[in-house]
Order: C-alpha cells, then sequence, then structure tokens
C-alpha cells in the first residue's frame, strides 16, 4: 500500500495552469498517490475569514488557508521576500531584517503547522517546500507529528558567512533539522548547508550525505530539479509554438541571428549585466550590427518591493542607452519585452535562437536553461551561454559555455563565440545537454527524493511507470 503524500508549498497549483518545476511535480505526484496539497490560497483577507478551505481536483485533496493583510506583508511581501530571498541569493546588502516581519513569519509557520497537523495520518509523507517555510516541520514536531518528514529549498543555500547575517538563522536552520530529509539543488548548497550546521548547530557530519543532531540523522542531498523535458520538446514542435516564431520572424529577416534571454525580473538573474555584454559586443564587432536579435523577455515580479522597482527602471534605462547607441532605421539591437508568454510560445523561441542567455548572479537551478535544451531541433541546436552561478551549471558544464556574469567583457567574447560556433560542435554539446535534460527529468527528481524519504519506494521502477 502506498504511503500517502502531503506537499506543503506557499503556492498550490489549485485551480490554475499545472506549469512551473515544483507546481508540474507536486502534481503528478500527488495525483499518483491521491495525496493532499497544502499551502496558502492566494487570497488576501483584512481578517481571517476561516480556516482551512477543502475542495478537491482530479483526485487531488486541497487545503488552503488565506492569508490576512497583515500576513501577507509581514510573512511574504516582507520576511521572505525582502529578508530570506536576497541573502539567499547572496545579497546580504539588499535585505531588510525587521523584527516584526520575522515574528510574523514564525506566527504563519506556525498557524499553517496548526492548520495541517489534525489532518495528518501516522504513515502519510510529509514534504515541505522551501524558504516560505523553514520552521515548518519543528512546528509540526511541537504538535506531536513523528511521521516521515522532508523538506525541499528550490533557491541556493550561501556559505555560513552570509547566511549568518540572517538575525534568528538558528531558528531556521533548527527548524530545518527537524526533518529526515533534506534536499539541496546542488551539491554545492548542500555542502555549504553541512558546514553551516556543524559549526552553528555543533551537529556531526558522519558522511557527506549524513548529519547527526540531538541524536537524531538527517538525511542531505543534492537532489537537482528538472522539467518534464518529453512534454517540453512535445510542445516545442506543436502549431502555436511556431505561431510564435512567425511573429518574430519580420524581426528576424533573413538573415538574423536570435538570441534569446527568458527571466521573471529580478535582480538575481543578473538582467543588466547581460544587456551591458551584449552592448560591449556590438561596440567590439561592428560586423555584428544589424545581424544579431537580442529579444529579452522579463515579466515584472514582485512589484510592491522597492528593489524590484529600481531593476525595472534600470532595464530600461539600459536597453535604451543601447538602443540608441546602436541601433539604425532598420534595426533594433535589443527587444525588451516586460510581459510573460504562454509555455508554448516560450517553447517555439527557444527553439528558433541561435543563442540563449542565462547568466543569473544567482539561482537555485533555473529551469529555462533546462526548457531552451528541450526545445532544441537536435539537427540545429542553439547554444547556452550560463552562468556558472546558475545551480544547473553543475549538470550542464560540459555542454553549456559557462561565464561569470560579473565579467562583461569575457561574456562578450563567450556570446561572440555562440553565435558563430560550428554545427558539429553545437551537435556534440546538445547531446552532452540532452542526456543530463532527458534523464535527470522532473518524475527523477520527484521519486529520487521520494525514495530516500520512505524507503519502501523504488525510484526506478515508479520513473518506468510514469
Ligand atoms: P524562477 O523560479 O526564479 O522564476 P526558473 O528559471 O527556475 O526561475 O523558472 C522560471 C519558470 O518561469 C520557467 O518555467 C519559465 O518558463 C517561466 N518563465 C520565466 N519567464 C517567463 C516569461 N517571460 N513568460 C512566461 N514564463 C516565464
Amino acid at each position: 500500500m502506498t504511503r500517502r503524500l502531503v506537499g506543503v508549498s506557499n503556492r498550490t497549483a489549485a485551480g490554475g495552469p499545472k506549469a512551473g518545476g515544483l507546481a508540474v511535480a507536486l502534481w503528478d505526484a500527488l495525483v499518483q498517490r491521491k495525496g493532499l496539497w497544502f499551502g496558502w490560497s492566494g487570497e488576501v483577507n483584512e481578517q481571517l475569514r476561516r480556516g482551512v478551505e477543502l475542495f478537491e481536483e482530479e483526485g487531488v485533496e486541497f487545503a488552503v488557508t488565506d492569508l490576512t493583510d497583515k500576513e501577507h506583508d509581514g510573512y511574504y511581501l516582507g520576511y521572505a521576500n525582502r529578508s530570506l530571498w536576497p541573502v539567499l541569493h547572496y545579497r546580504v546588502d539588499l535585505a531588510n531584517f525587521d523584527e516584526e516581519e520575522y515574528s510574523c513569519y514564525r506566527d504563519v509557520n506556525r498557524r499553517f503547522a496548526k492548520l495541517l497537523f489534525p489532518r495528518l495520518r501516522d504513515d502519510d509523507l510529509v514534504w515541505i517546500h522551501d524558504y516560505h517555510f523553514f520552521p515548518m516541520a519543528q512546528d509540526l514536531r511541537d504538535l506531536g507529528w513523528t511521521g516521515k518528514t522532508g523538506f525541499f529549498l528550490h533557491v541556493p543555500f550561501p556559505p555560513p558567512e552570509i547566511f549568518k547575517s540572517v538575525p534568528n538563522h538558528r531558528a531556521l536552520t533548527m527548524g530545518m533539522c527537524a526533518s529526515d530529509v533534506i534536499g539541496f539543488q546542488t551539491v554545492s548548497d548542500r555542502d555549504n548547508f553541512a558546514k553551516y550546521c556543524v559549526s552553528e548547530l555543533k551537529a556531526e557530519q558522519a558522511s557527506p550525505e549524513l548529519l547527526q543532531l540531538n541524536g537524531r540523522e538527517i538525511r542531505i542531498r543534492a537532489y537537482p530539479i528538472g522539467i518534464d523535458a518529453k512534454e517540453f520538446e512535445r510542445i516545442a514542435e506543436e502549431e502555436e509554438a511556431r505561431n510564435a516564431t512567425e511573429m518574430i520572424n519580420p524581426f528576424l529577416g533573413d538573415s538574423r541571428a536570435l538570441i534569446l534571454g527568458v527571466d521573471r525580473m529580478d535582480y538575481s538573474k543578473g538582467i543588466p549585466n547581460r544587456f551591458q555584454a551584449v552592448g560591449r559586443l556590438l561596440d567590439n564587432e561592428p560586423e555584428l550590427h544589424g545581424k544579431i536579435a537580442y529579444t529579452q523577455i522579463a515579466p515584472p515580479s514582485r512589484e510592491k518591493v522597492e528593489e524590484y522597482q529600481e531593476l525595472r527602471e534600470q532595464l530600461d534605462t539600459l536597453a535604451g542607452r543601447i538602443n540608441g547607441d546602436y541601433g539604425d532605421l532598420d534595426w533594433i539591437p535589443i527587444r525588451y519585452l516586460a510581459r510573460s508568454y504562454g509555455r508554448e510560445q516560450l517553447a517555439g523561441l527557444y527553439r528558433l535562437a541561435r543563442v540563449a542567455l542565462v547568466t543569473p548572479l544567482h539561482d537555485g537551478m533555473n529551469l529555462v536553461a533546462k526548457e531552451f535544451v528541450a526545445a532544441q531541433n537536435p539537427e540545429d541546436p542553439g547554444v547556452l551561454v550560463l552562468s556558472q552561478f546558475a545551480g544547473a551549471a553543475e549538470q550542464l558544464k560540459d555542454g553549456a559555455l559557462l561565464v561569470n556574469p560579473h565579467d562583461i567583457a569575457n561574456m562578450a567574447d563567450t556570446i561572440g563565440e555562440a553565435l558563430s560556433m560550428p554545427l558539429s560542435e553545437r551537435k556534440r554539446r546538445f547531446e552532452k545537454l540532452s542526456a543530463s535534460v532527458f534523464g535527470q527529468d522532473i518524475a527523477w527528481w520527484r521519486e529520487t527524493f521520494l525514495a530516500d524519504l520512505d524507503p519502501t519506494i523504488d525510484a526506478a521502477e515508479t520513473i518506468a511507470a510514469h
């Protein structure tokens, strides 16, 4: 008898499209196991109108709760997005630590745990996701929960010297350590966490993947999240994908190479550095004028947070300046579109692109890099220019051209190299990239994690049956 899976995440996929890594992964697992998904409803109210709303979609049970205005400001926009997000992305300079916001974050974790606990059965597998819920495993234990509990961190875990700048860092990491399995995107994140636990919590590290703390064993391991690569490959060949490429064709003309960037507008994505690198390339190589078409798709996110408004202004200015300096009557070097597109349209653009620029300053994984690979035509694949600081670099380093996003001159040269790469080398690199993206896909990620949480699961068998 398979044990029920209980997924916990800030956002659930209730009622919406099952797109994005986490939503796809959890959704499939919960459908298979007839599981329960617990999280925020997405609604904000002046006062809490109700505890939990229960409903079912395609056999998956949902239990969601609203946030009050105060909780939304303090826990979500405040502590999660203005304290934890910047620190976890190595930007202590942008972090804003506020004791009241922290206390609100703690209260929300406790309140959520209290709502979830009565719904748990002894043999459930609880799988908590991301930095919104660092303390939740401990909060559940405090209520008497003794069952199997896993935690997965979707974003980076920085070196201890950086994480220690969070005023309440010990409470957060002790909370995580109430789990049985803690997953990270990369080996480097896992090692940072282990180092932190040994030095700050006085944990023993029995092996690279095993911590001992207060008489308990905690398995720590890298499980790089993947995408549904076959599905992405399929949609890249569909009509809707082709329509997007037809729309962009007039911009490409007969001979322009498409350089593509697709990111949520976030300071961790390094978009300004990328704009500068393209400007530098045009400065270095006038023969490329009129020959490249850089399209950057970047829908604004977290617009209520000041740093995000500043980024928006910075991008507007930079794109305007580069277009002003290098553009011509019949050519605009940078097309910068501050909006989002459907998955089909993105897939079509990925397939058409000669070069993808995925150059975050820090990123947990970066799924865009993997989507780009999955969408390629194997007979004429594009080139992935990838930041060494994206989690994806650990898996994709042999096939991608790695760059340091702070090194604008090198990035400009590397984009030039990507543009002139011969077909034989593009194919050779693509084989390496696709072996990783298709081999370690979303089902692999999910089942590897769950098999560590519940040893009765045979990961290989479940992936094959998928
Ligand atoms: P993050 O989770 O930090 O936003 P990822 O690269 O891991 O970064 O995941 C981003 C997801 O959002 C991908 O699935 C990508 O296709 C999607 N996405 C990013 N930018 C856009 C956009 N402009 N329009 C539509 N989807 C987007």
